[in-house]
């Protein structure tokens, strides 16, 4: 049984700082008071539940783009996937997310909405919270449609989108291919109907990405993934070189953008070009992980079990089945969060903020969730020292093992 008054202790990751032995009150699921372990017991009545970790509390973790895990993807189009996932990831430290679709038939799109909005209402403290869909595909350039299958790789049309917007109160975000045609208006249309914007599997020109910002695009899919770069559009015009995606997103403030830190999509210095240029606030973490995560090396379907794309799961990383190209993550963002502090050598509560408060504000959620501050919700992640998972609370309630 949970108990709606208990104290966790440890070594407390804030937004801006490490409080070493702290301790967090915690009361009906949410976060009533913090601060040093010792003054707090002092002033509590006798009989409240006590649990101390030898190691962090950290904030749950917030991943604005995940497929799958555990052998399930959240286009599979059933409960118990979306019931698999949710649970391999909150084991791995997230707390909350956007499970994101893949492109897919128009159906499958539908089905897969469908659960996110059940998901969304119904609360299952068995597996991470579902904060609504992050709607990915069919609306991405062809020729930079990475893992994803060809076929339903399409411009978006009112007739079809129409449909997609009608669940808008399950949806989170949305990518696009802001240089498709049509894809002004579907983005105006998300906007009006309060879904945020994301510009990703794209080949847009900085101009492009410029005017896209106008129509309300703020965030940017994986960056340096799938997108343009003026290497790359070179290849349409020699000269003068301009700038792409990748351009667009360092420049522009109001863009905000996520890295894939599993050690394999990116370099250290990728990885330090994009924290030194957005920061810690602009800058989030996500997973892109598959269904492959916690699974043997092998062979796995990336999208829906019955007709998604074959990819390969080696040398800790999603792999095209010939080898030569990436397809997404294999690990949870515990894995990212130890992986982007070693290798850039920032400090841990600053990892930790791009893998919470940072996803967080870009998903809205920021005034819910996000950071350990008094009034939010009670999502913990217990660290190790080796800042590995120990334990998961949502809504203040541990998970069982
Ligand atoms: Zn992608």
């Amino acid at each position: 049984m949970p108990h709606a008054e208990f104290v966790l202790s440890g070594d407390l990751i804030l937004a801006d700082r490490i409080l070493p032995a702290g301790a967090v009150l915690v009361r009906d699921g949410r976060i009533a008071d913090l601060g040093p372990r010792a003054e707090m017991l002092a002033g509590l009545p006798p009989g409240v539940e006590q649990s101390a970790f030898d190691g962090f509390i950290s904030p749950g973790f917030v991943d604005l783009h995940v497929h799958g895990g555990r052998g399930a993807d959240f286009m599979d189009g059933n409960e118990d996937a979306f019931a698999t996932v949710l649970r391999a990831h909150a084991l791995h430290g997230t707390t909350s997310l956007l499970p994101t679709s893949t492109a897919a038939r128009h159906e499958q799109i539908l089905a897969m909405l469908d659960l996110c909005r059940q998901f969304k209402l119904r609360r299952d403290a068995r597996g991470a919270r579902v904060l609504g869909a992050h709607f990915y595909g069919p609306y991405f350039r062809a020729e930079a449609r990475g893992c994803h299958p060809a076929s339903p790789i399409r411009a978006p049309e009112p007739c079809e989108y129409e449909q997609y917007l009608e669940f808008a109160d399950a949806i989170a975000t949305a990518s696009i291919a802001p240089e498709l045609p049509g894809a002004e208006p579907f983005a105006r249309d998300c906007a009006e109907r309060g879904i945020r914007l994301n510009a990703g599997h794209t080949h847009a020109t900085f101009l492009q990405m410029a005017a896209a910002i106008d129509w309300g695009v703020r965030h940017v899919d994986h960056l340096y993934c799938a997108m343009s770069d003026k290497a790359k559009l070179r290849q349409q015009q020699p000269y003068p070189m301009q700038g792409g995606v990748l351009e667009a997103t360092l420049y522009f403030d109001e863009l905000t953008t996520e890295v894939i830190a599993d050690g394999k999509h990116l370099s250290a210095d990728l990885l330090l070009l994009a924290w030194k240029i957005k920061g810690p606030d602009r800058l989030a973490l996500a997973t892109d992980c598959n269904r492959a995560l916690d699974l043997p090396e092998g062979s796995y379907i990336f999208g829906p079990e019955a007709d998604g794309e074959p990819f390969i799961s080696h040398d800790g990383v999603g792999k095209m089945p010939d080898g030569q190209a990436l397809a997404s993550s294999v690990r949870g963002m515990d894995h990212m969060v130890r992986t982007f502090a070693s290798l850039t050598g920032r400090p841990l509560w600053e990892v930790v903020r791009m893998a919470s408060l940072t996803p967080a504000r870009i998903a809205g959620w920021d005034s819910e969730l996000g950071s350990l501050e008094v009034g939010k919700r009670a999502d913990f992640v217990a660290l190790g020292r080796d800042l590995e998972v120990k334990a998961t609370y949502i809504d203040g309630i541990k998970l069982s093992e």
